[in-house]
């Protein structure tokens, strides 16, 4: 009886696949479909791109000046600086601090691998705490205890739009007299409430925040992109000037810089994209909760947890797999035509890069966890329900097959 039931599935199975991608027009699932949303919006950034080029103002046009005094506004925040990427939004950040060789900073082991890179890049020494598993941010319970009279700073990553425990990694962070950089590469747009109402912008919080416009990020460009956030006047001088060669005025080089601009053709679509963000993470928030409602009750999929202090902005949708194999589940997804990605497949603890630093055994046991049962469903501002109805069906009734088996 069972065997009947299961072929009956598999053969009612292929029909309803056909007749989906029939229904949705052949269309290919992606994990972002940027040419959609280019569509919609493809008047109002040719007209600002044709405008770049009538100027001819290629690099420092006054798009780009405008473009962080919109942002800084829509942040409530003093201070924008653009730069050219988000991995540079880093490096500036640590080093308009001063921060050298031999500091330690506290960071997750378990995020983009840029956020790692970055500190080994300066010679500083990062020191890796575990997540939340529910969050899959930084532990603020498991700071404390890495803090030595060589920690410098702590950086916490919004790691797929949910913000980190921003209240206890401040008040850590004051106690300790340490910096705080937000990496908020993921969550732009979201926001954080503190435990008396007050809500913050993500990225505004700590000392520093720094982001990524990314073409797949919340907010992309149409090419490589960041920017620095404070409300410490004199920091953003000095990043300003970290950013420009280290000067100040023009051949007047003060301190040791680099040269990260955001072009003002990134900047003219950025003004334009700025405009739609809000409405952005609205879509990206509705696709979570479908799926939410979709795997609510399934005993093999952990939906993401949604912390009440976080406008969590959903750069991504992470699942939880258990008592199934994650990478059969994603095979067999794949076969169907649906994408997935698992973010990140090594955590920056196991990798060689990190190991050849010698920093002595380091045992994130949660991280490893993760890192084997994670998988990020589709997840952008263009999903239609046709999609996200067939994405969910197809993978309760894989896990189901693949628990018969
Ligand atoms: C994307 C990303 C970065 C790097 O941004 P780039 O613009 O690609 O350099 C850094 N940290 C995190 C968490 C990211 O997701």
């Amino acid at each position: 009886m069972h065997y009947s039931i299961l072929k009956y599935n598999l053969i009612y199975t292929s029909h309803t696949i056909f007749a989906t991608i029939l229904k949705m027009g052949m269309e290919k699932l992606q994990m972002v479909d940027l040419k959609s949303q280019y569509k919609k919006i493809k008047d109002d950034i040719n007209i600002a791109m044709q405008e770049v080029l009538d100027n001819a103002s290629y690099i420092n046009g006054p798009q780009v000046g405008l473009f962080a005094q919109e942002l800084a506004t829509y942040l409530d925040v003093k201070h924008v600086i653009p730069c050219a990427n988000g991995t540079d939004s880093l490096q500036i950040a640590m080093m308009a601090l001063g921060l050298k060789p031999g500091d330690e900073i506290i960071t997750p082991s378990y995020t983009y691998f840029a956020t790692v890179e970055v500190i080994a890049l300066l010679g500083l020494t990062p020191v890796f705490c575990e997540v939340d598993p529910k969050t899959f941010c930084i532990d603020a319970s498991k700071i404390e205890s890495l803090i030595t009279p060589n920690t410098k700073a702590i950086v916490p990553v919004h790691l797929y739009g949910q913000t980190a425990d921003m209240e206890s990694i401040l008040a850590i962070a004051e106690k300790h007299t340490l910096f705080v950089i937000e990496d908020n590469a993921q969550a732009i747009g979201g926001y954080y409430t503190f435990s008396d109402g007050t809500k913050k912008a993500n990225g505004t919080m700590g000392n520093v925040g720094s982001t990524s416009f990314f073409p797949s990020k919340n907010l992309g460009c149409y090419g490589d992109g960041g920017a620095l956030f404070t409300n410490d006047s004199d920091l953003a001088v000095r990043m300003k000037m970290v950013a420009n060669h280290g000067q100040k005025s023009k051949y007047v080089h003060e301190i040791v810089g680099c040269n990260s601009r955001l072009d003002t053709l990134q900047a003219a679509v950025l003004r334009v994209k700025l405009q739609y963000l809000d409405s952005y993470c609205e879509a990206r928030r509705s696709v979570a909760d479908y799926y939410d409602k979709a795997f609510a009750n399934n005993p093999s999929i952990t939906t993401p947890f949604c912390s009440p202090s976080s406008y969590h902005v959903y750069h991504q949708y992470t699942i939880q797999l258990h008592d199934v194999d994650r990478d059969a589940v994603q095979k067999e997804l794949a076969i169907r035509g649906i994408p997935t990605t698992i973010y990140y497949p090594i955590p920056a603890h196991r990798q060689a890069m990190i190991e050849s630093l010698h920093l002595g055994e380091t045992v994130l046991e949660t991280t490893d966890w993760l890192t084997a049962r994670v998988l990020s469903l589709p997840i952008h501002t263009e999903m239609n329900e046709e999609q996200l109805s067939f994405i969910s069906t197809q993978l309760i009734e894989i896990i189901e097959n693949l628990k018969q088996k």
